[in-house]
């Protein structure tokens, strides 16, 4: 955020003013935040709070959330972020402002769907868990206070009395252990997922938690606290949504991806209309080479292939031209003619580009906008196929594409577990043969940018996509969070715009 020095010593004032309101870095987001924002501010929160879930995303998927690796890697993307990182630090008033109000503006934007909500419930679970457990038994004991978690510790005599109890129902618990460590007397429905593992004494409806445990049962109850949340507000959603300025912010940020905008690609004209076929193989996202399949063994595709694929095929550098003679002599070996071509759709394929209509020049899709919006219905091929494929017939193309069965069953995997892009960077891994993509995937253009890369050792990507290592010097900026934000307004303007398009689509 960028304030003028005056704006800096007003807001260092209101900063003051406001302290009392965040006694802890951790918070469980209780009250909602009451100050007045710029709808700028508003959308640069958001958006670095996506940011730092969806590495939270990436990282509980790569990792093992108790490892060192997992802890440094998100320490360093919280510091990154100026999110609040470390509990015992004074003077993070400004982290823990940004921590509370953009957990607030997420919550409006991802309360829309069952699949939202899920999503960023279990995010902000992994967040906290890990927070929690970074606090010191002084400042755990601190915070339960101040969020009215004061569970009753057990006098040492009743310890005492109940020590072979405690000590046969704890795992890993021996009779000295039960004696050093502090045990907890919690309501049982507190303690539920505990008492189901079976790892906890239960007497007289109240279960003895030790010390250790402890974070089970607050994370048990911050779920239940932001599920509720949630619900609610859902529930108040009409009202927010009548306002005008935020309605088109909240549904763009809950499509949004946090990334560059493949729309202007310094590689137009690089790539021939014989290297498709190729190159759809070898460097295309399954969505694509869907989609490309698809066009070639019908010659045609639906409205919503031709936004997605003529768009992908854009962003990697096919010219207004190239694209017209694409889909004409691939159309015109099925059923539509040249002229009926010409009149139904040159005029869409023209729009694109910024020929027709707004002249607005579209931006090719992002993984969250194929993931959430316009899913395939029969005869569509469009879509993002570790979506919207029954896993069955995902298993079937994954066979056919050679990718071993191991590899097959990690896929498989990720997608129950509604991990869909891990499950597109898993699959990345196995057709590149590599172990780690090294990267965050958020756009199928960024996908074959990045495939590209690899299969020419980096060299051809410098020549022919700059415009790609231009965004990952960018992003590395403080200046590159406020332009990553800008072509987050731009596209959900052309978001609008694209609603507006799709009317000239009405042939299928
Ligand atoms: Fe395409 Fe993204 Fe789905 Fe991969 S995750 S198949 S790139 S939409």
């Amino acid at each position: 955020m960028e304030f003028s020095s005056r704006a800096r010593q007003r807001h260092a004032r209101l900063a003051g003013d406001r302290r009392e309101q965040y006694p802890h870095s951790l918070q469980f987001y209780l009250e909602p935040p009451t100050e007045s924002i710029s709808l700028v501010e508003f959308e640069s929160l958001a958006i670095d709070r996506l940011k730092l879930l969806k590495v939270v995303e990436n990282l509980g998927v790569s990792y093992i959330r108790s490892t060192d690796t997992y802890k440094t890697k998100l320490e360093h993307e919280l510091r990154k972020l100026k999110f609040p990182y470390r509990a015992l630090a004074e003077d993070d008033y400004e982290a823990r402002r940004k921590d509370h109000i953009s957990h607030f503006i997420l919550r409006l934007a991802y309360c829309q769907s069952e699949d939202l909500r899920r999503w960023f419930l279990q995010q902000e679970m992994d967040l906290f868990r890990y927070r929690f457990n970074e606090l010191t038994e002084s400042l755990m004991q601190k915070f339960l206070e101040h969020a009215n978690l004061s569970f009753e510790a057990i006098s040492e005599d009743l310890k005492n009395e109940l020590c072979n109890e405690l000590c046969a129902s704890t795992p890993g618990f021996s009779l000295s252990k039960v004696k050093e460590q502090m045990f907890y007397k919690v309501g049982l429905a507190d303690a539920v997922d505990l008492f189901r593992a079976r790892r906890v004494f239960i007497k007289d409806g109240f279960a003895y938690v030790p010390f250790k445990e402890i974070d089970v049962i607050v994370l048990n109850n911050y779920r239940t606290k932001l599920s509720k949340a949630l619900a609610l507000t859902a529930r108040s959603l009409p009202s927010v949504q009548s306002d005008e300025r935020l309605q088109p912010l909240l549904k763009h940020l809950s499509h949004c991806y946090v990334g560059p905008d493949y729309s202007a690609q310094n590689n137009t004209g690089k790539i021939s209309l014989e290297q498709i076929d190729a190159l759809s193989v070898k460097s295309f996202p399954l969505c694509m080479r869907h989609l490309h399949r698809a066009l070639r063994d019908s010659h045609h595709l639906r409205h919503g292939g031709r936004m997605q694929y003529g768009l992908f095929l854009k962003g990697i550098g096919l010219t207004l031209e190239q694209a017209l003679e694409f889909w004409k002599k691939e159309f015109i070996r099925g059923k539509v003619d040249a002229d009926k071509f010409d009149k139904g759709y040159a005029y869409s394929i023209r729009h694109n580009y910024g020929k027709e209509g707004k002249r607005t020049d579209y931006t090719p899709y992002s993984c969250m906008k194929i993931i959430m919006s316009n899913p395939p219905s029969q005869g569509d091929y469009h879509g993002c196929p570790f979506r919207h494929s029954d896993p069955e017939i995902l298993k079937q193309k994954l066979q056919s594409y050679k990718i071993p069965p191991s590899g097959i069953t990690q896929i498989l995997d990720l997608v129950k577990g509604m991990h869909y892009q891990l499950a597109c960077q898993k699959y990345f891994e196995l057709t590149h043969d590599v172990d780690d993509i090294g990267f965050s995937l958020n756009h199928p253009n960024q996908y074959f940018t990045e495939s590209q890369k690899l299969l020419s050792g980096g060299r051809e990507l410098k020549k022919e996509l700059s415009n790609s290592g231009n965004f990952q010097h960018k992003n590395n900026s403080q200046e590159s969070m406020n332009s990553n934000s800008t072509p987050t307004s731009s596209n959900a303007a052309a978001d609008t715009e694209l609603e507006g398009l799709e009317a000239y689509f009405t042939e299928d």
